[in-house]
């Protein structure tokens, strides 16, 4: 199988995809503490697997290799897009969260804009970038919460009623 597979839990959602080399790369996206639990015991991490029917029928056995990765992945949005001399792009100017699947389409989109931005204009348009950040953070905010809301098996579970909720 060489599809990338998601499923949602009470506590957040998995994702398992296939590398190159036959190795599955299994992420779990979920609350700070959970993450912590998690990181610091590999028996809960195996049970994290195990607890997702459809995931662990459609893997398998697996056999555990490597140490946990905890990384904050929330999506963040720089409070400054540019400024004299400068242009942030991809992660740095706008992260999305995991389940856009959008942030390497970003970073690549954001070098662009910068680029042609201070290729055109004697005075980089500044305005321009940011008019056009505003609006695909826009369009992102409102497909995030459609999609997390679309999930309504656990409307009352923490981490669902924070993922359901507008972005700040
Ligand atoms: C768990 C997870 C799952 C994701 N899944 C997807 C997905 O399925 N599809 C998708 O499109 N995107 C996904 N993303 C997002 C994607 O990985 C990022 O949006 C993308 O890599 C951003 O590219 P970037 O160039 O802005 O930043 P990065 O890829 O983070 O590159 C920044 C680079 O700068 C380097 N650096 C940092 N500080 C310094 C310094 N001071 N000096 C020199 N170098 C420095 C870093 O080491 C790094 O190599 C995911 C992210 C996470 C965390």
């Amino acid at each position: 199988m060489a599809r990338t597979l998601i499923e949602a839990r009470p506590d957040g959602w998995l994702y398992a995809g296939k590398l190159s080399d036959g190795r599955w790369a299994i992420g779990y996206h979920t609350l700070p503490q959970d993450a912590v639990r998690l990181r610091a015991c590999e028996a809960q991490q195996a049970a994290a697997i195990a607890s997702a029917p459809y995931l662990s029928a459609c893997l398998g056995a697996l056999a555990w290799e490597g140490p946990m990765v905890t990384r904050d992945a929330r999506g963040l949005t720089a409070t400054m897009s540019s400024g004299p001399g400068w242009f942030a792009v991809g992660d740095a100017v706008l992260a999305f969260d995991p389940i856009a699947g959008q942030g390497l389409f970003n970073a690549l989109r954001t070098a662009l804009a910068a680029a042609e931005a201070i290729i055109t204009a004697r005075t980089p348009d500044a305005t321009a970038y940011a008019a056009e950040l505003a609006r695909v953070t826009a369009i992102y905010s409102e497909r995030r919460q459609a999609l997390y809301r679309s999930e309504e098996r656990w409307p009352e579970q923490t981490f669902w009623r924070q993922q359901r909720a507008p972005l700040a």
